[in-house]
């Protein structure tokens, strides 16, 4: 029988899979896609939330968002919150980018302001940015310093004069999880870190400048600080080689671990270890190091964006007002308090490919914000837009406060690869007026427009379920990729 079978439509945009489907489901699946979007999903995306849902100790919901799609164990644009008594970590479940995430920093310029300047704005973007494959940062850390990197993150990098001291307040978790541990994360993660911090990576990582093309709800975006007309610039990359590493290293460790704890698990690649072993803990502690050198790399990057925008603008990046609006992280597993059956319950909430969207109210959330809820930054691809959203009570209640990360892939990097050509697709982003720079011409192959799903389709199902709400839309002038 069909996993099909076992889905029913609870409510417009919304369908649960039902444990009849697997007797060893100890939670419910659920999907937060319309019609179409559900039609055209992967069976094997369908079928990796159904695991999910077998998993020890998982609660309530295993959740599909609206960009959901097939991944290592877990599918990407996925949650899975375990309890912390009985339940597990999985690597899986954070993905090998640890903390790969956007950041989104505003500016007071407009269109008007940067149009002939827009073309040196790029070409210095991309020199003082390293990007690429195995790219390079422009600083050479010795092994103290990797380490400070990885237990203090963004703290690190603001104490190294990478940007301002306010800009913390406006990264999740202030840019640094208090329980990294670099002890924990091996020599040949530090060794792959050390070369590449302050660096951009390749791909489906970017920077962009964008406008603010539309605003949907006034009152946010003026506490976002967001005004139709503005220039902002956003940023999407990860941990680069040194979270790659550390989720390397530590499934190998799990795939000994859910064998010596006896887990039973429908599919390898859900390799995990119960939360009170040490095989848990000392992943939970490296991988927050992970993350941790992940802010730190967003962090040093903006600031060379902020002066690169000093040197072409001749203005001070404080005269150009570019104070962060929000920094997210899209793979990471975190300790959060929920309430489950009207109780306050500590869970480990595995966002893979989601970004965190907590409602009003929570403490988690920068007290300039709080009353509104949390900024969420869902990227679209290099030729649509992209959209800033903001948490619910609804995301409270249903997906342990989280939405989608993103338009989501719909065609591999390789399929694209065959299916479109570079400078073709450069071709058509120049006559909509968008500029990009990238390292060759395969990497605007991989990320076609066409290889990504309809993100105006996947912000607006999260808004209608109501699990993110719309507050702005930007588009981009100009691109910079790896
Ligand atoms: P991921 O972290 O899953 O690789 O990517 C997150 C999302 O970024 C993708 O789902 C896609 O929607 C978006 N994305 C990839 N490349 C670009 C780009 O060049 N510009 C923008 N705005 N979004 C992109
Ligand atoms: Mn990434
Ligand atoms: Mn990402």
């Amino acid at each position: 029988m069909s996993i099909k079978d076992n889905i029913t439509k609870i409510r417009d945009n919304v369908y649960e899979i039902s444990g009849s489907y697997n007797k060893k489901m100890r939670a419910t699946g659920r999907l937060y896609l319309d019609e179409e979007s559900f039609e055209n999903l992967e069976i094997g995306a369908m079928e990796q939330i159904a695991n999910v849902a077998c998993l020890p100790g998982v609660q309530k919901f295993a959740i599909g968002l609206p960009d959901i799609h097939f991944g290592y164990g877990f599918p990407i644009g996925g949650v899975a919150a375990f309890n912390e008594r009985n339940g597990v970590v999985s690597p899986g479940g954070v993905g090998f980018d640890i903390n790969c995430g956007v950041r989104l920093i505003r500016t007071n310029l407009t269109e008007e302001d940067i149009a002939d300047k827009l073309d040196e704005l790029v070409e210095k973007l991309f020199k003082n940015i390293p990007s690429g494959v195995g790219s390079k940062g422009k600083i050479r850390l010795d092994e103290d310093e990797i380490n400070d990197v990885l237990d203090y993150g963004a703290k690190w990098a603001v104490e190294n004069d990478y940007g301002w001291e306010e800009d913390l307040e406006y990264l999740e978790e202030n840019g640094c999880i208090k329980e990294a541990d670099s002890t924990k994360v091996s020599d040949k993660a530090k060794k792959r870190g050390i070369p590449q911090l302050g660096s951009l990576g390749s791909g489906n990582h970017f920077l962009e400048i964008q406008k603010v093309e539309d605003i949907y709800d006034s009152e946010v975006a003026e506490v976002f600080g967001l005004k139709e007309g503005m220039i902002v610039i956003m940023i999407h990359s990860g941990s680069r080689g040194c979270g790659h590493q550390v989720c390397s290293d530590y499934l190998r460790l799990m795939d000994k671990a859910y064998k010596n704890h006896n887990i039973d698990i429908p599919d390898r690649q859900l390799a995990c270890a119960p939360l009170d072993t040490h095989e848990a803990q000392d992943y939970l502690k490296a991988m927050y190091a992970a993350a941790n050198y992940a802010w730190a790399n967003r962090q040093m990057m903006t600031h060379w964006i902020r002066e690169t925008f000093e040197e072409v603008m001749g203005k001070s990046a404080k005269e150009m007002d570019m104070g962060i609006v929000y920094d997210v992280a899209h793979n990471i597993a975190k300790k959060e308090v929920h309430k489950l059956n009207g109780r306050d319950t500590t869970l480990i909430v595995h966002r893979k490919g989601a970004t965190r969207a907590f409602g009003p109210g929570r403490e988690e959330v920068p007290e300039k914000y709080r009353e509104v809820g949390q900024p969420v930054l869902i990227p679209g691809t290099m030729g649509t837009a992209s959209y800033v959203l903001h948490g619910t009570d609804v995301a409270m209640e249903e997906t342990f406060g989280s939405t989608a990360h993103g338009a989501g892939r719909v065609l591999s990097r390789t399929q694209a690869k065959k299916d479109y050509k570079g400078e073709d697709i450069e071709k058509s982003l120049n006559e909509k007026g968008i500029k990009i720079k990238a390292t060759s011409p395969n990497v605007i192959a991989e990320e076609a427009p066409e290889a990504y799903k309809d993100v105006d389709s996947v912000v607006r199902v999260s808004d209608e379920t109501g699990i993110a709400k719309l507050v702005a839309k930007v588009s981009p002038l100009a691109v910079t990729k790896g």
